[in-house]
């Protein structure tokens, strides 16, 4: 093989990873999710990188996908070199040998009526060792190399605490010493206490063995403590990826940022400050345009010709997102509207409506609903909020959901931004254009302040 050291190990290049949609039987696709898409990184040996973001992200996929333990649906993946997607059978048995998976759960990992000894011996057997002495010894080696005791052997599975089983997990893992290990969420089912234990027996085997490590976690803390490098996932795709030393201590993308404020810290003058991440992962089969997190990003760009603090401004976002997918309900607005203004709905026939109510009352209730002020900072974005509600009193739904998109367009939700390398580091948000799309400066690193 041609592969030498100095190259990185494993290059993934553009993976991704969609589910079809079924519709049920006989429609056929009706969608894809979208769950890896396109991710590329380099790793080198004996490194250790991280990938991070909340659950339904898409980490697992990509972890399964760039050992081919499932089928990635496009882009390449190299193993020393070699791409893995041509391996022939022979190949792909050695590349499974040198690339070990470890999963979150220890318990299901191990078959109850198997003593822990042979459990460690299997990936022994399987490699064709008939020896038994040697695998014994074998075995033995790796138990003690994880903090366990040769005696152990005899044991089985539920003798173990979910660490020791992790403890287990990796000796099995070492047995046919590989060159990769992928773990995924190996901390995240055990006590908190232990957990810093067994990333530190991750350090320390990986040390002894030359391991390079990809380690796959929704934990901020757990990547600290171990990473050399992160990729900080969402909805499919990276958002940031950098050295971990500086992305602890200068994130760049507004949802790395929001996840480290996550973090509890033991200091109270830390805790707090950043901000707080609402709402779930949009659904995969549907991300949103532009800039995927924009439906969350507490960071996202107003428009070019409108002055508006960064909270108005967001309140804006979501009072047009309520609008957009009809989440705003008039009719309950107008009952509240009645009810708040003392209005008698007695003998009002059927349902309350807006026409049952003074426009005027049904604005004062959508403003208060929606926490935006009787006057903004700017006339621009004054009118077109005077006209919404106007058209939101008469009932009609579908013009104010036109007037806000018209005027409340942002490059967030317009463009997608690209993953650019700066300094060393690749971040993906408008945020870092130098210049965007219609030619205005825009300052980096400075998010609108109130
Ligand atoms: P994570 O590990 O970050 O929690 P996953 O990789 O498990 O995320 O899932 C990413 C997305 O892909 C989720 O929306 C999940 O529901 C979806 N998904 C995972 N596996 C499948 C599958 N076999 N078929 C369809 N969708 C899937
Ligand atoms: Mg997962």
């Amino acid at each position: 093989m041609s592969w030498s050291r100095s190259e990185p190990i494993m290059q993934i290049e553009n993976l991704e990873k969609h589910y079809p949609l079924s519709g049920g039987l006989l429609s056929g696709e009706v969608g894809r999710v979208k769950a890896v898409d396109g991710i590329s990184f380099d790793i080198h040996e004996g490194e250790t990188f991280g990938i991070v973001g909340e659950s339904g992200c898409g980490k697992s996929t990509a972890a399964t996908s760039m050992i081919r333990l499932e089928e990635p649906t496009g882009g390449q993946v190299r193993y020393k070199g070699k791409d893995i997607t041509e391996y022939d059978s022979t190949e792909l048995k050695r590349f499974r040998r040198n690339v070990q998976m470890i999963f979150q759960d220890p318990d299901s990992s191990f078959d109850p009526r198997m003593s822990i000894g042979d459990a460690v011996a299997e990936p022994l057997i399987v490699q064709g060792m008939s020896d038994r002495k040697k695998r014994e010894a074998i075995v033995a080696d790796l138990l003690e190399r994880v903090g366990l005791s040769a005696s152990d052997m005899a044991r089985y599975p539920h003798e173990f605490s979910g660490g020791q089983k992790q403890r287990i997990g990796l000796a099995r893992a070492l047995a046919v010493n590989p060159d990769v290990i992928v773990a995924d969420e190996p901390v995240s089912a055990l006590d908190v206490s232990i957990q810093s234990e067994i990333l530190q027996l991750m350090k320390e085997l990986q040390e002894a063995f030359n391991l390079t490590i990809i380690v796959i976690s929704h934990n901020l803390g757990v990547i600290r403590e171990i990473c050399d490098r992160v990729a900080v996932m969402y909805l499919g795709e990276f958002v940031e990826v950098a050295n971990s030393e500086e992305l602890f201590n200068d994130p760049q993308h507004p949802y790395t940022r929001a996840l480290l404020s996550a973090i509890p810290t033991p200091d109270p003058r830390e805790r707090g400050l950043g901000v707080e991440l609402k709402g779930d992962v949009p659904d995969p089969s549907a991300p949103p345009s532009g800039c995927r997190f924009h439906t969350r990003c507490p960071e996202v760009i107003p428009p070019e010709n409108l002055e508006l603090s960064q909270s108005v401004w967001r309140d804006v976002l979501h009072f047009r997102q309520r609008v957009r997918d009809s989440t705003l309900n008039l009719d309950s607005v107008a009952e509240t509207a009645a009810v708040e203004e003392g209005i008698d709905t007695d003998d009002i026939d059927g349902d309350i409506s807006v026409s049952d109510v003074p426009a005027e009352t049904v604005i004062t209730q959508l403003r208060r609903e929606n926490n935006l002020p009787t006057e903004l900072a700017d006339s621009t974005a004054n009118e077109t909020l005077d006209k919404a509600f106007d058209q939101l009193a008469r009932g009609d739904l579908e013009g104010a959901k036109e007037t806000l998109e018209e005027s409340f367009m942002t490059v967030c939700e317009r463009d997608a931004p690209v993953l650019t390398e700066r300094e060393g580091r690749q971040v993906s948000c408008h945020l870092h254009d130098d210049v965007t799309t219609d030619g205005s400066m825009l300052e980096a690193d400075q998010p609108v302040s109130d």
